[in-house]
């Protein structure tokens, strides 16, 4: 990008992408594989939020009365045309991100045309409460609940999975009859704007779907969450900008959800396959660069496999490649920025003066000039640490894990949930009644048995603690984007 000819990624207002004006506010979009601008995003001011969120308010009556199979079919539509524009989505994805290109098409990309299609099946075919009340002599009364959209919904995403998470929310917030007014992160506007031009082109009215940029505090993310005019708040991120976001939406008393941060446990069973316990172990603590939520970032391991888990783990870490995300080779990419590796520099230094034996990584990797103003940090395994210690107790959200040994079984279960978080946990064992029994013990919204980060959009998605608040994810998200008014008739 050259400063005469940058590429503008604009907010979407009513229908329209708003032309930046001279006098306006406007920030890089940094490749954080080369740590150069390869976009300039225009920040949505108040008075654009403003517009955004009386636009949505104006669409609400029309889309809310819109039958839901039509509402349904717009859903559909916007999945096929994802798919029809699947590389440049991949491609804004990956320029905002710096995650390998094979990432961004099989998980990004690919659950946001599963978001859509998803949540219009599970909206087509979604019925209501009733109950036939007893009533004396005979007699009965029928209550049934009507299910109204929430109003006006604010969508407040991270920058780790952006289109994964701005569609696990708009599709659901659409179909059951809401407008949005989107906030993506500031470090990832690519594709939410392109989605702008899907959803349009797919048939959704002016208004429905608004896009506004900017950063949290003193911008359009404050702007949009202090807006009187927001009906309810969902939000994924950090614990502390959660906290921060559900102080400012108390005062008006507006349904929240809140998907936030994770310090999720492993605990490896000595009668675990090991193979297949390495490989999920592997997956879950470096996918992403360790940048999802539910991430491992404790590994809590049977002294009798220690050894064996901890060799098998470094060696499967070695062999992750870090590089270009162009290349098809490439399997780990950077982290989202400087300021998120110096924080995460900031644990592995931490980690040192605690005494932790570092295993693998531990550093910074120097991968060529191309790529040395990247935002690059080496997979990184511990020993040596305990519950006691920061880096075991605070999200890190990056390619790193303690390994920490157990006896029995018990004492897995307590340390494990010996933690202020509770997004998600892995239990590797071949004994079933184990499994059962240890995953459900797990204080956390989501355990997983000898597999990680396998979703079905159907069930509950959330977390306990410091992780978050109410669930999304099939009738979770029903629930959480209506309202219910209960009628009873006595019969
Ligand atoms: P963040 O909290 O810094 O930012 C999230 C969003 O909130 C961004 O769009 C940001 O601009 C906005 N924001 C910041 N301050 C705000 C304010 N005062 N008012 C309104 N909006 C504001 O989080 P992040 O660094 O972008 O994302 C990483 C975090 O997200 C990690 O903690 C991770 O665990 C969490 N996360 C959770 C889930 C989940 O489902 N539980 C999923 C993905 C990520």
């Amino acid at each position: 990008m050259t400063a005469q000819t940058p590429r503008w990624i604009r907010n979407f207002v009513d229908g329209h992408f708003i032309d930046p004006d001279d006098g306006g506010k406007s920030f890089d979009a940094i490749d954080p594989a080369t740590g150069l601008a390869h976009a300039r995003v225009h920040e949505a001011d108040a008075p654009l939020v403003d517009r955004a969120v009386t636009a949505a308010r104006k669409a609400l009556g029309p889309w809310s009365a819109t039958a839901v199979r039509e509402r349904t079919e717009v859903l559909r539509r916007a999945a096929d045309l994802i798919e029809a524009r699947f590389d440049e989505f991949v491609a804004a994805e990956v320029a905002d991100t710096g995650k390998p290109v094979a990432l961004a098409r099989d998980l990004d990309v690919a659950r946001a045309v599963a978001n859509f299609r998803t949540f219009a099946d599970i909206v087509a075919a979604a019925g209501q409460e009733s109950f036939l009340t007893d009533l004396p002599g005979g007699r009965h009364a029928l209550n049934y609940a009507v299910r109204k959209p929430l109003g006006v919904v604010a969508v407040i995403v991270p920058w780790n999975l952006p289109l994964l998470l701005l569609t696990w929310k708009v599709a659901p917030a659409l179909a059951c009859g809401n407008t949005v007014v989107v906030k993506p992160s500031e470090e990832t506007p690519g594709t939410a704007a392109l989605l702008a031009e899907v959803l349009a082109e797919a048939g959704l009215p002016a208004g429905a779907y608004n896009v506004v940029h900017g950063f949290g505090g003193g911008s359009a993310g404050e702007y949009v969450t202090t807006h009187p005019g927001i009906d309810g708040v969902t939000f994924t991120g950090s614990t502390a900008t959660g906290a921060h976001v559900m102080r400012t939406v108390a005062p008006r008393v507006r349904p929240v959800s809140f998907e936030l941060g994770g310090k999720n446990a492993a605990l490896v069973f000595p009668d675990a396959d090991l193979e297949e316990t390495l490989d999920g172990l592997t997956r879950s603590v470096f996918a992403n660069t360790g940048q999802v939520c539910l991430c491992t970032e404790r590994v809590y391991v049977h002294r009798s496999v220690f050894a064996d888990v901890a060799d098998g783990l470094v060696e499967r870490a070695r062999s992750l490649r870090l590089g270009s995300p162009l290349d098809p080779a490439t399997t780990t990419g950077p982290l989202i920025s400087q300021a998120h590796r110096q924080k995460v520099r900031g644990y592995l230094d931490l980690a040192g003066e605690l005494g932790a034996k570092v295993l693998t990584g531990g550093g910074t990797p120097a991968l060529g000039t191309e790529l040395d103003g990247g935002s690059w940090i080496e997979p990184t395994l511990w020993t040596g640490l305990t519950n006691a210690d920061r880096p075991v107790r605070e999200e890190i959200f990056g390619p790193v894990a303690a390994l920490i040994p157990f006896d029995t079984e018990d004492e897995a279960v307590a340390l494990a949930n010996d933690t202020d978080y509770g997004l998600a946990a892995s239990v590797w064992t071949r004994d079933l009644r184990r499994g059962h029994r240890v995953a459900q013990a797990m204080n956390v919204g989501m355990s997983w048995v000898n597999t990680w980060f396998l979703r079905d959009l159907r069930s509950p998605f959330g977390g306990v603690g410091l992780s978050g608040l109410g669930r999304e994810g099939g009738a979770s998200s029903l629930h959480f984007y209506t309202e219910p008014t209960n009628v009873c008739v006595q019969l």
